[in-house]
C-alpha cells in the first residue's frame, strides 16, 4: 500500500539573550513595525479582511510611503503578524466576546528566515535594518543552546527580536514515529502519573510523582486570596497582581512538568514503548467552586500537551482513549462500580488493586481493543503485585540525572 505521507514541520522556539543591549537601530527598528503592524491592523479591520495576502494587496503601496526605510521583507512580516492579531480578534467576535479594536503594546518585531542571517558557529545574527544597514545581535549561548545549533538536522524558521532577548525557530519534519516493542499506559492524577509498563513477557506498575505541583497551586490561591482582600478597593490593582501571580505560578509548575515529562518520555524511548494517555478533552467540571479550583484540570492538559509535543519530536508514539469509566470499571469482570472513592479498587470478583494503576489497566484495554497498542497482549491479573518503579520524583530534580529507571525491569 503506498499512502501518500503528509510531511509535518515541527517548530521549537529557542529563547537566546543578547550578549549586550540592542543597537539603537534596531530598538528604532522595532518601533517601526510596532507601528506598521498597528497600521496594518487598522487597515484590515477596515477593508474587513484577515490574511496576509490581502492585507498586502490593500496596504502594501501607502505602506511603502510610510516606512520607505523599511526592509520590504519586514514589511511584509508586519502584514503576516497583523494578520495573526486579525484572525484572533475575528474568532472572539464570532464568540460574543466584547473585545476592543486589537492594538500591539509589545515592542516586538518578527523576521522571516529570508529576511536574517544567523552564523550556527559563531552565534551571531545579522539582522538587515534598510538597504545597506544592518546590525550584529550577538547571542549567549549555552550548551542547551548548542544542541539546537549544532544539530544540522534542524533548519531555520524565523526570528523574533524582542527589547531583552531573541527567539530562533529551529525546525525539523515530524520524524516517523517508531514501531513500540512495548506500551506505556498512565493515569493523569493531580499529584501523580501512575500506570503501567508492558512488554511481551513482563509488566510492571509505574509511578511519577510531582505532588509540588498541587503545593504551588495551593501556596498561590492562597495568595491570591489575601491579595484580594487587602486590595478590595482597587479591581484594576487586584487584576494585574493577581495575573502576575498567575504567570509566576505558571513558570513554576511549567519548569517540574518538563522534568516530568523528560522521565517518562526518557523511560519510553529506552524501551520503545508506545505512550498510552487518556484524552482529557472531554472532561467535565466539576461542580463547586473548592473542587474545581482543587482539582484544576490546568497542570494535568498541560502535562499532555508537553508529553505529547515532545514526544512528536523524538518520533515516539502517543495514543489518547476516552477515559470514560476508567476509574470504576473492573478489568477483570468487566463490572463498573457506582463509586470510586478510596485508594484501592476491590470488585465483587476478588480483584483489587490501587485504583489509579487499575485505571491505567482500562486505559490500556481500550487502546488495545481499538488496535492502537500494536499487537500487544497482556495479562491483568500480572499486576497484582508489589513492584513498582518510580520513573520521577521530587527529589530527583536537585540531581542532573533521574536515576528512577535502575529499579528491577521486567519483575512480575
Ligand atoms: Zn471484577
Amino acid at each position: 500500500m503506498s499512502a501518500v505521507v503528509k510531511d509535518w514541520m515541527l517548530v521549537r522556539g529557542v529563547v537566546f539573550h543578547l550578549d549586550s543591549s540592542l543597537p539603537t537601530e534596531a530598538k528604532i527598528l522595532l518601533e517601526d513595525f510596532r507601528l506598521a503592524v498597528n497600521n496594518a491592523i487598522r487597515a484590515g479591520l477596515q477593508a474587513r479582511v484577515t490574511s496576509r495576502n490581502a492585507l498586502v494587496k490593500i496596504a502594501y503601496k501607502d505602506f511603502r510611503e510610510q516606512h520607505p526605510r523599511m526592509y520590504a521583507q519586514h514589511l511584509v512580516s508586519a502584514f503576516e503578524v497583523a494578520g495573526s492579531v486579525l484572525k484572533n480578534h475575528r474568532r472572539r467576535v464570532r464568540k460574543c466576546v466584547t473585545v476592543r479594536i486589537p492594538f500591539v503594546k509589545r515592542l516586538m518585531m518578527k523576521a522571516e528566515n529570508q529576511a536574517y542571517k544567523l552564523n550556527r558557529k559563531s552565534g551571531v545574527i545579522d539582522l538587515p535594518i534598510r538597504a545597506g544597514c544592518h546590525v550584529e545581535l550577538r547571542l549567549v549561548v549555552s550548551q542547551y543552546h548548542r544542541k539546537y545549533l549544532d544539530d544540522m538536522a534542524l533548519s531555520l524558521g524565523s526570528l523574533t527580536v524582542l527589547p531583552d532577548r531573541v527567539i530562533v525557530a529551529f525546525r525539523k519534519d515530524a520524524p516517523k514515529p517508531y514501531a513500540p516493542d512495548s506500551v506505556i499506559s498512565l493515569d493523569t492524577n493531580e499529584r501523580s502519573l501512575d500506570g503501567v509498563l508492558v512488554t511481551d513477557d513482563a509488566g510492571m506498575a509505574i509511578k511519577a510523582e510531582f505532588p509540588e505541583v498541587a503545593i504551588i497551586q495551593q501556596r498561590h490561591h492562597d495568595r491570591r486570596k489575601r491579595l484580594q482582600k487587602k486590595k478590595a478597593h482597587d479591581r484594576r490593582t487586584i487584576r494585574n497582581l493577581c495575573r502576575m501571580e498567575g504567570t509566576r505560578e505558571h513558570h513554576r509548575i511549567d519548569y517540574r512538568l518538563h522534568e516530568v515529562a523528560n522521565s517518562v518520555l526518557k523511560f519510553a524511548e529506552e524501551r520503545k514503548s508506545a505512550i498510552v494517555l487518556e484524552d482529557l478533552k472531554g472532561m467535565r467540571r466539576k461542580r463547586s467552586k473548592e473542587l474545581n479550583r482543587r482539582l484544576s484540570m490546568w497542570p494535568r492538559r498541560k502535562l499532555h500537551q508537553i508529553i505529547e509535543y515532545k514526544a512528536q519530536w523524538r518520533g515516539i508514539p502517543v495514543v489518547k482513549v476516552d477515559p470514560r469509566n476508567s476509574s470504576r470499571t473492573c478489568p477483570i469482570c468487566g463490572r463498573i462500580q457506582d463509586s470510586r472513592m478510596g485508594t484501592e479498587f476491590k470488585c465483587e470478583c476478588g480483584w483489587h488493586l490501587d485504583r489509579h494503576i487499575n485505571a491505567s489497566i482500562n486505559l490500556l484495554q481500550t487502546a488495545i481493543s481499538k488496535g492502537m497498542a500494536g499487537g500487544l497482549w497482556f495479562d491483568p491479573g500480572a499486576f497484582q503485585h508489589d513492584v513498582m518503579m518510580i520513573l520521577y520524583e521530587p527529589a530527583m530534580a536537585a540531581r542532573s540525572e533521574p536515576n528512577g529507571t535502575s529499579g528491577i525491569p521486567g519483575v512480575t
